[in-house]
Parts: structure tokens; C-alpha cells; sequence
């Protein structure tokens, strides 16, 4: 997917859309019924799922032992 900032060509409101073809941003329209312009393209990847979690394992605490 691609996460592309758009910002409208009559009234300057900006967004970021997500599509999955750089194609699809030409249907997306301004409220306004202008069409946007592209400022940047990133690519999106949604794989939250896949990527296991850092577990941060909790450290064998060193108590001091007692007199
Ligand atoms: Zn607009």
C-alpha cells in the first residue's frame, strides 16, 4: 500500500490517503470537488500482525544477600 500526501488543488487542505495503486489517488477528490495534488509518496506496509513484540525479559535482580 502507499501512504501519499495530498493536498487539494483549489483550497490547500492537505490529507494523507491510503491506496493500494498510485493510480487510486486520482479518484480520491477534495470535499470541495477539486481534485488533489501529490506531495509525497511513502510506502505502507500494515504487518503490525506479523511483528512479534519486543518482550524486554525481565533481569534476575542481584539482592544482597544478608548478613
Ligand atoms: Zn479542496
Amino acid at each position: 500500500m502507499w501512504q501519499v500526501l495530498v493536498a487539494c488543488s483549489a483550497c490547500a487542505e492537505e490529507t494523507e490517503v491510503l491506496v493500494g495503486d498510485l493510480d487510486d489517488v486520482d479518484r480520491e477528490v477534495c470535499p470541495c470537488g477539486y481534485s488533489y495534488v501529490v506531495l509525497s509518496v511513502s510506502a505502507f506496509e500494515p504487518v503490525y500482525a506479523e511483528r512479534a513484540p519486543l518482550l524486554e525479559l525481565p533481569r534476575p535482580q542481584k539482592l544482597p544477600k544478608a548478613a
